[in-house]
Formats: structure tokens, sequence, C-alpha cells
């Protein structure tokens, strides 16, 4: 709109912006962006005829072909920091070349909007908040291979280290200072940080969560977040991956996501006196997410990597199950939360080598159906468990998150309903997705592991 130009135009004065960069994702949720000079008038242009790309270069299924368009989303205009030049930036939408300008349907941030109003329509709530916390590590060199000796070591005196990293002071939390920048950083995107630490793995975990918003903004933070967290380190000469399982033996990394609803700005998952303090809706909530998890994986934990976070013994969920003290569930309810405008639950799966758009998307689905379809977890025996239920004879009564991608995709082929109401997920979208990822799953099977020749070289 002209308000939107006119805010940019006033960004790009004050800044003496001279170049516009329009940033998008591909199917994977990696980030890839074109850069233009500014000229006067740039952004009129930019809203009506975008720039044309070459949308199978993005991992899109061919519609027609593969001639498409990115549009700036003028609501997210920030400065670039990583640039020399003043850079000001914004995520795009992607379209068709027809004269419509027809939203491009594998294109995540256009579902993240429509995922939005299929919530309102089926539950009346208005507005769905997110709240993402981020793991990950920093090396200070490469020596983290799996062939090194030092992770050999690691493997050896894993027991002796397990835990003692969590919050970890001075001198042994080597990157405190490198979280306050970056949380500084953060803030000049629109990102406020909640708090950071160092987290559990003995060799430079991190952890920053961030606040709650609502579905795209949260995905377009999270996409944000590791970007600058990515361009800084390189920045500091430091190496940072959020890959989930990155060192043998140590705690992996997460992606949980906080998660509620409001309608007219109050929580509708607050219920004095049941469970955690939970309303129904909130229940079917629980009830869809668990019921439909083995398939959701196949977007939560989407890298063949995914699944070697998701083991015992490292904090990581395992179970579908829910409640209020077990972290091996997947889905928990934290009891420290005494505000009821703040009741939620704590969906763990996620990690971030997710595509953030197609995560939430999918979870809010999942959601929805359980609402839909009155996805009651205590009836389907998901919980409530508070004790330890991998020991004890619980652990035959429970069920298990996929045990690695190829599952989970076999999941996802049996169980997508949910994902196609409202349209949301076509048979393109699921079709590409299930092809790129035993692409992965192929490459990753079939190459010979570090380990394999410890093991196997001299049988
Ligand atoms: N690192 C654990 C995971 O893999 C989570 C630890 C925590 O509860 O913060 O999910
Ligand atoms: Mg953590
Ligand atoms: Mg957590």
């Amino acid at each position: 709109s002209k308000k939107q130009i006119q805010y940019c135009k006033e960004i790009i004065k004050k800044n003496k912006i001279e170049f516009i960069d329009l940033k998008a994702n591909d199917l994977t949720g990696r980030l890839h962006h074109i850069t233009l000079p500014y000229y006067e008038n740039i952004l009129d242009r930019l809203v009506t005829e975008g720039v044309g790309f070459d949308g199978s270069s993005y991992g899109f299924k061919k519609v027609e072909n593969s001639d498409m368009i990115l549009v700036p989303d003028l609501d997210t205009a920030r400065i670039d920091p990583f640039r020399d030049a003043p850079t000001l930036s914004f995520y795009s939408h992607i379209v068709l070349t027809d004269e419509k300008r027809t939203p491009f349907s594998q294109d995540g941030r256009y579902l993240a909007k429509k995922a939005e109003s299929l919530l309102k329509e089926i539950t009346g709530a208005d507005k769905s908040w997110w709240g993402p916390e981020f793991e990950f590590y920093i090396f200070s060199n490469v020596e983290y291979d799996t062939r090194t000796a030092s992770s050999y070591y690691r493997v050896e005196h894993a027991e002796e280290f397990y835990k003692k990293a969590y919050h970890a002071a001075n001198p042994f939390d080597e990157y405190d200072d490198f979280r306050d920048e970056a949380c500084k950083l953060l803030k000049a995107q629109g990102i406020n940080v909640k708090y950071h630490h160092h987290e559990v793995g003995e060799r430079g975990q991190q952890e920053i969560e961030t606040y709650f918003a609502d579905l795209l903004t949260t995905a377009d933070n999270i996409i944000t977040t590791k970007y600058i967290l990515f361009n800084f380190a390189k920045q500091k000469g430091l190496y940072i991956t959020f890959m989930p399982k990155p060192m043998y033996q140590q705690a992996g990394n997460g992606m949980h996501l906080h998660f509620y609803i409001t309608k007219n700005g109050k929580n509708l998952f607050y219920k004095k006196g049941e469970y955690g303090n939970f309303s129904e809706l909130g229940r079917y909530f629980i009830g869809g997410m668990l019921k439909h998890a083995p398939a959701l994986s196949a977007f939560t934990n989407p890298s063949t990597n995914s699944y070697k976070r998701l083991v015992p013994g490292f904090e990581a969920p395992v179970a579908l199950t829910y409640g209020m003290g077990n972290r091996a569930g997947a889905i928990r309810i934290p009891k420290y939360v005494s505000n009821p405008q703040e009741t939620r639950f704590e969906y763990r799966p996620p990690d971030a080598t997710a595509n953030p758009y197609l995560c939430l998307v999918a979870m809010l689905l999942a959601g929805i159906d359980g609402v839909v379809n009155k996805i009651d977890p205590v009836k389907e025996g998901f919980g409530p468990y508070d004790k330890n239920f991998l020991e004890g004879d619980d652990v035959h009564k429970i069920h298990f998150l996929p045990r690695n991608l190829a599952e989970a995709l076999d999941a996802l082929e049996i169980d997508n309903d949910f994902l196609r109401r409202g349209n949301i997920f076509t048979d393109e979208l699921l079709q590409q997705w299930i092809k790129t990822k035993n692409e992965e799953i192929h490459s990753i099977g079939t190459m010979p592991h570090p380990f394999e020749y410890k093991m196997y070289f001299n049988l």
C-alpha cells in the first residue's frame, strides 16, 4: 500500500539506502537473495512487477514452467547488518507469471497466511502464538569432524561431562559475549530475546529463546535468527551449527516451539482447575499434534540427522506423550507458568533443519484436526505422564516418534489428509517434499560412514 511504501521511503532516506535486497527461501528452508541498486520509485515498481527468477533452482516442483516472480513483502523491511553498503532487505512473496500474479502454492509464506485464516474459520481464534527456542553449537575450529580423536575422546568421557555445562558460568561460558551481541543484532531486526545461556552440551552448546509472535512473523523470525547468528559467527571467525546432532553422545540441538492461541487477546488454552490449567480446546490441540506427530515429523524433523537427536538420555523427546514433568515426551506443559495469559504447551520435536513455514503450518493443521475431530489426548492414551515412563510398565503402552526420516516419510504418505484441509498442502507440494527428502536419504544411506570404518574395516 501507499502507506507502507511511504514508511519504507522514510527508512531509505534516513539510512541513505543504496541497495534493495529481496530474500526468499527454497523448498527446504534455505535462504537465497537477489540485490538491486536503489533508485527513486524502485519500490513502487517492485510491488507491481517484482523480479523474475528460476523457481526450479529453488527446489520447487515445476508447475507449468519454472519462471516465477519475487515480490517484496513491505511489512518485512529491515536493514541488513551484514552488507557493507546500506541495504534494505525484504522477505518476498513468490508469485506466478500470469496476469493475476497468482500466489505460488509451494511458497511457505503463502501457506502460513492461509493456515492462519483457516484457524480463525474453524476455531474462532484470531491468532496463534509461537515462541521458538534456538539451540546450537559454537566451535572455534572445525575439528568437530566425527573422525577426529577429540570426538572419540568425548565418547569415552561422555558420562563424566554430561549435564555439566547447563547454565555454565565463566570462565567456562566462552560465548556469553557473543550471545549478548547477537541479542542486540536480533533486536535491530525486531526480534526480542527472552534470555540466553550455555546449554547442556559440554563443548559450546548455546541457547537463545525469543518472545512470542504470530505464525508468519515467527517463521520469518526463525529464518532471520539463523541468518544473524550464521553471519555474526562468520564475522567473529567462529563456526556455528543448528544441526540436530552434531556431536556424538552430546546433547542435540532442538528448536522447541511454545504455542497457544488467542481470541480478542484472550488465551483460549486457559481453564482453571483442569490438568495444567488447560481447556478442552487446548487438549484437542495437544491430541491433534500427538496423533499426527509421526507424519508431522517429516516437516518438524526433516533431515537424516534429526533422528540421531531423538534418542533417550539427552532430554530430547522420544515418546508421543504429554505432561508437565517429563522432557522425553513430545509435549510438555511448563509448570512455572503462573499468568493465565501465558498458558501454553511446548512441542519439543522440531529442530532448525525444518523449513519453518512448512513446520509451523503443519503443526497448526495437526492441532486444528484435533479440534475438528475432538481428539482427546487422555482417551488416545497420550497421558498425561509426569513420571519417567521409559522405566516401568508404561513403556509398553506408549508410542514413539519415528526412528528415522524414512519412517517419517512413510507416516506422511499414509497420514496427510489433515495437511490438505483448506487445500493448504497440495499434492505437488507433498510429492515434491517426499521426493526431495528421499533423495537425501538415498545419498546418505549409500555413503560409507566414518564410524563404519572403525566397526567393519577389520572385521
Ligand atoms: N537439547 C534438548 C533437545 O534436544 C533439549 C534440552 C531442553 O529441554 O532445553 O531437545
Ligand atoms: Mg534447551
Ligand atoms: Mg524447551
